[in-house]
């Protein structure tokens, strides 16, 4: 068995031509705020990927960039600034931080309704509640939308995720709960790991440790998602052998062009959706 791949460029591309559509029929242009703190060099490949997306939606992108000795009460100052901007339709904090600022604070201040990221603590009650009205983190959404682009559908299916980070495995197990699949959220201190994800009809990997997972994790005809992005002296790489678990799985995404173009795009609808409730009150 050779699997399909599950092509997150394409399906990136076509979601953009239906939000461009939508960022036309809003009221004024829609505007993200992203701050990024210090000069790390991965922040600007994330920054120009949104930005790049973003302008050709008409979706405005301002990125507040802000000195590495930044203390985090004057970050927390500055973005109750933008949550009082009404032109501002979304804010959100680029990772990675310096070491004095918590994220956790900063993504707090921001006005829930503007928390494009899904990160602020109402959005991830609302998630967990089963509440329709959130916006839940892109990463999560982006897989689930890929999914749906292909009618592969979570209902009773066994999910398992690997990763269990707040802004990947735990949205994505109450994403894929809400959504009739049985989910099993695993870790580094998960004992019998291979055990477990080789029962998985769908395998969702999200670690950081470039191509840990290889056939021997996989179920024959599993769908396998690769969360993954490892730079190495080899180029990027996913969590996933590639070349070895596309053999096996029936479907598998690839990198780069599988999970990243989906968060972005992900992210851009977040945005829109953000404005849309605000213009509504
Ligand atoms: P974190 O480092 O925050 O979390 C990693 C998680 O993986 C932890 O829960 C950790 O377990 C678990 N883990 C690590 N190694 C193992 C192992 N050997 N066995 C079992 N579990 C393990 O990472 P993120 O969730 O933020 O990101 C994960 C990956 O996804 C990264 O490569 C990141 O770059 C990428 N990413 C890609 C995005 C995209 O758009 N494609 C978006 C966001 C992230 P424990 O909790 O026990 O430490």
């Amino acid at each position: 068995m050779t699997a399909i791949i599950l092509d997150g460029q394409k399906v990136a591309n076509q979601l953009a031509e239906k939000l461009k559509i939508q960022v036309r029929h809003l009221s004024r242009t829609p505007i993200l705020i992203i701050i990024s703190i210090g000069n790390n060099p991965e922040n600007k490949i994330y920054l120009d990927k949104k930005i790049n997306r973003g302008a050709q939606l008409g979706i405005k992108i301002k990125v507040h960039h802000l000195a590495a000795s930044t203390n985090e009460r004057s970050v927390i100052d500055l973005i109750q600034h933008y949550n009082q901007d009404q032109l501002v339709s979304g804010i959100m904090v680029q990772l990675p931080l310096p070491e004095q600022i918590s994220y956790y604070h900063l993504v707090r201040a921001i006005n829930p309704l503007k928390d494009v990221d899904g990160f602020n603590e109402q959005n991830v009650g609302r998630l967990w509640n089963g509440d329709s009205n959130f916006i839940a983190p892109a990463t999560p959404r982006g897989i689930l939308s890929l999914l749906s682009a292909y009618d592969l559908s979570l209902k009773g299916k066994h999910t398992v995720v690997i990763g269990r980070s707040n802004l990947v495995g735990k949205p994505l197990a109450g994403l894929c709960l809400a959504k009739d699949s049985t989910v099993t959220l695993t870790h580094r201190k998960t004992t019998n790991l291979r055990k477990i994800t080789q029962i998985a009809d769908i395998l969702v990997v999200a670690i950081g440790q470039a191509q840990m997972v290889d056939q021997s994790y996989v179920k024959p005809g599993a769908i396998v998602i690769d969360v993954g992005i490892n730079t190495t002296a080899q180029g990027l790489m996913g969590d996933v052998n590639f070349s070895a678990v596309k053999e096996i799985s029936s479907y598998i995404t690839p990198v780069p062009k599988g999970i990243g173009p989906m968060t972005v795009i992900s992210l851009l609808e977040n945005v829109v959706k953000a404005q849309k409730s605000q213009e509504l009150g």
